[in-house]
Parts: structure tokens; sequence; C-alpha cells
């Protein structure tokens, strides 16, 4: 898994983050946001990585969506291993 580091708004200071391995989901009407939630290693404060944003329902993959509900481990490591998909959250990346 790839270190990432964040300023921690807990800390008030850079931290290690750890991919808790939890995703957030808030469907809004016709428009559904998910995220994976990492926390700070020290304080715990949580940090929340944006993989959809105001999406359509109907453009996000069911098998995926489904994943997401479950809190599916590999699917939160695949993103925990994402460059493209953490620099795009501004995190700093250790690998
Ligand atoms: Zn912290």
């Amino acid at each position: 898994m790839i270190k990432v580091y964040h300023r921690c708004g807990g800390c008030g200071k850079k931290q290690e983050f750890i991919n808790s391995g939890k995703f957030r989901i808030n469907a809004n009407g016709n428009r559904v946001d998910v995220w994976l939630i990492y926390r700070c290693k020290k304080c715990k404060h949580s940090w929340n990585l944006t993989i959809y944003e105001r999406k359509k329902p109907s453009k996000i993959n069911k098998e995926e969506y489904k994943l997401f509900m479950e809190n599916d481990y590999e699917l939160a490591s695949k993103y925990g291993n994402d460059i493209d998909f953490l620099k795009r959250n501004n995190a700093e990346i250790k690998s």
C-alpha cells in the first residue's frame, strides 16, 4: 500500500493517513458522491478522498457500486494504490 501524507485537521500538521477500507456514499436526488475514507495515523481524524462527485447513478458501474456499499477491502486497496486517484485528492505520496 502506498503511504499517504496530508495536513491533518486534528493534529494541525502533516501526518501519515491510513486507508480505512471504508467508503462513504451520499446519494442526493439523482446525483451520487462516493468517498474513500482515510484516517490520521495519530489522532484518527478522517479525511474523505473523492472517488465520484455529483455523478449520475446510471454512470456508475453497478458491480462497483455494490462493492462500495459492502466496503470491499480489495476495491479500497485498489484505490489506495491508484496514484492518479491519490494525486487528484492532493495527497502527498511515498511508495
Ligand atoms: Zn491527526
